[in-house]
Parts: C-alpha cells; sequence; structure tokens
C-alpha cells in the first residue's frame, strides 16, 4: 500500500505558502509506516518546532490501475474520506531551499492520518464536497473540492501515467488555505460535509 499526496491544488494555500499555481498536479508519496489509524494520539517528533496540520480529501483505491483515463477514473474509487497531512513545515521549507527531497518533513511516521469512510452516493456532488478541521473547536481550514486546482479524476489519471495505482492505496487530494501549528494538548476533528470523520489528540 502506498500514500500519495498531492501539493498545490487549492490557489490560496498556493498563495500562502509562497508558491507557484502548478500547471501540472504536484505529487509526492508516504511510505506505509507514515499512516494513523483508528483515532489514536499523534505524538509531536522531536526533530521539528514547527508541525503543521494540513487537512484534505482523501480517496481509496478500489481498483489496479495504470494509465487511467480520466473519464474512467471514477471507477477507481468508492469511498472517501477526510485525512490530516502532518508536515514538519521547518524541515520542508529547508529541504526547499536547498533543492532537496523533502521525504523528511513529509514521510515520517504516523504523519497520515485518516479514519472513517463514506461511499461516493452518500457524498452527492463530489465536485462540492465541503469538508474543514477544527483545533479545539475552532475551524481552522475550510475547504470546498469544487476549489481544487486538479479535480480527483484528473489526479488520478495524471498519477497513474507514472505510478500503478493498487487496491488500498490513498491519496490524498491537497489542502485549502489556512495551515497552521500544533501544540501538545490541541485537539483535531476532522469533517466531510458535516460529519465527524476523524479525530486526533496530540501529544
Ligand atoms: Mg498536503
Amino acid at each position: 500500500m502506498k500514500i500519495i499526496c498531492i501539493g498545490r491544488n487549492y490557489a490560496e494555500h498556493v498563495r500562502e505558502l509562497k508558491s507557484t499555481v502548478p500547471s501540472e498536479p504536484v505529487f509526492f508519496c508516504k511510505p506505509d509506516t507514515a499512516l494513523l489509524i483508528r483515532n489514536r494520539p499523534f505524538f509531536i517528533p522531536d526533530f521539528t518546532q514547527e508541525l503543521h496540520y494540513e487537512v484534505e480529501i482523501v480517496v481509496k483505491i478500489n481498483k489496479l490501475g495504470k494509465n487511467i483515463s480520466e473519464k474512467f477514473a471514477h471507477t477507481y474509487y468508492e469511498e472517501i474520506g477526510v485525512g490530516i497531512d502532518f508536515t514538519a513545515r521547518d524541515l520542508q521549507r529547508n529541504c526547499i531551499e536547498k533543492g532537496l527531497p523533502w521525504e523528511m518533513s513529509k514521510g515520517f511516521d504516523y504523519s497520515a492520518v485518516i479514519n472513517k469512510f463514506l461511499k461516493k452516493e452518500e457524498l452527492g456532488d463530489l465536485q462540492n464536497i465541503n469538508f474543514r478541521l477544527e483545533q479545539n473547536g475552532k475551524v481552522v481550514q475550510q475547504g470546498n473540492s469544487r476549489n481544487m486546482i486538479f479535480s480527483i479524476d484528473k489526479l488520478i489519471s495524471y498519477v497513474s501515467k507514472f505510478m500503478t495505482l493498487k487496491t488500498g492505496d490513498y491519496l490524498f487530494t491537497g489542502t485549502p488555505v489556512g495551515v497552521g501549528p500544533v501544540a501538545i494538548n490541541d485537539k483535531l476533528e476532522a469533517f466531510l460535509g458535516e460529519q465527524s470523520l476523524l479525530k486526533c489528540t496530540v501529544k
């Protein structure tokens, strides 16, 4: 199983990171050891002083596929959830400045938080899914899938040109504006539509 993450997929988030809007999707992978499941707590690792949350719509791949056309991409997933792409922002900035790979800042243990998923039918129009993250009961990030620069189907098609997608893979589809730091004892809760799908206490 692999975790594929999309970067820079919401224009306002691109601006907040002072980055540039891509003409093709930007993606990277996290190893399977990055998964954090079942609402387990997250322990801030000691190698970062600036641990950020990024809430994202997550798609669960349910079929083997390579070179998937955008037209058929919707047949490669049945379930959608929300996840947190934990990021060691200080390390990531350093990697970007030096032109180095940024795995250490993105792929560390338990940096990919997921929990419950919903069937597509429950969500209605997939181009209009609201999602949000609350930090200690206060909304810190809000997004809607309509504001993705590249749609879920486009992402699946694009990524599958380079990497075979397999059943059980996860696709994190990018974070909207509002990323920010977490602190010990923070309680994070992520929603898809009005449904709470994920909770995570920071330790
Ligand atoms: Mg992200």
